[in-house]
C-alpha cells in the first residue's frame, strides 16, 4: 500500500496475510488466517475490505494479527480487525506492548486479546511464523519468519526504499530511519541476528520496500556484513 507521508513523498509500506498451514494444503487447506502489519491510518478501510475479499469461506477466520512494532503505519487497522474477527488475537512483543495496549503511544488494544512473546516462547502458529525479537528500532521490534516460503518480513529493521534523492522510487537497502530509531546500536545488531537465518531464510520483506519482491538476503548481507567480519578489515 502507498502512505503518502507528505505532498509529493509517497512511502510504501507492507503487509502480508499467510495462511496458518504450509504450501501444501491438498483438498483440505485450512481455514486459520494470519496477518502480518495491519497499515496506516488511511489504509483502515481498503485493508478491511481486501482482506474480507480473502477469507470468503465460511470457517476462514482471522486468527492473529502479528504487528513487527507498534508504529502507527504498522498498527492502525488492529482495532477494526478484532473486531470484525472475535477469534483475532494480537501477537506482539512484550516489550512492545505499553505502546499499543497502554495508551504510551498510538492505539489501545485490549489486554486480554493481546500475546506478548519473547524468542524462544512457543505460540499457536509457530509451525508456520517463527517469531524473532530484533529490537532497536523501537524497544520490542520483532520479526517474523514464514517457514513454508523461506522468507522473513522484518517490519523497519531494514528498509528498501530510495534514499538519494528520496522520491525517486528506485530501491535502496538501508537500516530503519534514524529518527524513528529509538536505539541505532541494537537496530544494526538485529540485522546481524536476521543475518544468522541465512540458512533458513532465502527472501527478507522490509515493511517500505519499492520492490514487491522483497530482497535475497545475500543483498542484505553484502549491505551490512555482521560487524565480526567487519572488524577483520
Ligand atoms: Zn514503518
Amino acid at each position: 500500500m502507498i502512505w503518502p507521508v507528505s505532498r509529493g513523498l509517497d512511502v510504501p509500506v507492507a503487509t502480508f496475510l499467510v495462511r496458518g498451514d504450509s504450501l501444501e494444503q491438498g483438498a483440505d487447506p485450512a481455514h486459520d488466517w494470519l496477518l502480518v502489519d495491519s497499515g496506516a491510518p488511511m489504509h483502515v478501510e481498503g485493508l478491511v475490505e481486501a482482506i474480507g475479499q480473502v477469507l470468503t469461506h465460511e470457517k476462514d477466520s482471522l486468527r492473529y494479527i502479528c504487528i513487527t512494532h507498534g508504529h502507527l503505519d504498522h498498527t492502525a487497522a488492529a482495532p477494526a480487525l478484532l473486531e470484525k474477527y472475535p477469534e483475532c488475537k494480537v501477537v506482539i512483543h512484550e516489550d512492545e506492548k505499553p505502546f499499543i495496549c497502554e495508551g504510551l503511544s498510538f492505539r489501545t488494544l485490549p489486554h486480554d486479546r493481546t500475546i506478548t512473546l519473547r524468542d524462544g516462547d512457543q505460540w499457536e502458529f509457530e509451525h508456520v511464523l517463527k517469531f524473532i525479537e530484533t529490537h532497536g528500532h523501537t524497544p520490542g521490534s520483532a520479526s517474523f519468519l514464514h517457514i513454508p516460503t523461506r522468507s522473513i518480513m522484518v517490519g523497519d529493521a531494514i528498509m528498501n526504499i530510495a534514499s538519494v534523492p528520496f522520491w525517486s522510487r528506485i530501491p535502496c537497502i538501508s537500516g530503519p530511519l534514524a529518527m524513528s530509531t529509538c536505539h541505532w546500536g541494537n537496530a544494526m545488531q538485529a540485522i546481524d541476528k536476521i543475518l544468522t537465518y541465512k540458512d533458513e531464510v532465502d527472501t527478507v520483506f522490509p515493511a517500505h520496500d519499492y520492490s514487491e519482491d522483497g530482497i535475497h538476503i545475500d543483498k542484505v548481507h553484502d549491505f551490512h556484513r555482521p560487524s565480526t567480519l567487519q572488524s577483520k578489515h
